[in-house]
């Protein structure tokens, strides 16, 4: 598998977050290769290695308090965290 060397940096930033905040406390983020659906020694998605964690957004990540997709799962996401946060960054950012 072709990692452009900027992906890669993406993968070794999100290894230094290994905790997830949702709706009744912190877990450990599932790391790649824990997946029922995980094969090969990357991720699909998000090309992480087998025992790394996967960037942020990405599709193949299940979320450790329910075992659904992290991505969209709402359930478990506290409902003031993320989009709002997203948006005054991106303002103040550009
Ligand atoms: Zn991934
Ligand atoms: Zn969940």
């Amino acid at each position: 598998m072709n990692v452009p060397a900027q992906w890669l940096s993406r993968i070794a930033k999100a290894q230094v977050e290994p905790t997830i905040d949702l709706i009744d406390g912190t877990y450990q983020r599932l790391r790649y290769g824990t997946e029922p659906i995980a094969s090969g020694l990357h991720c699909r998605d998000c090309a992480a290695r087998t025992g790394q964690l996967h960037v942020a957004g990405c599709a193949v990540e299940l979320c450790p308090r329910c075992g659904g997709q992290t991505i969209g799962c709402l359930t478990c996401t506290p409902p003031d965290d993320g989009d709002e946060a997203c948006v005054t960054a991106e303002v103040v950012m550009s």
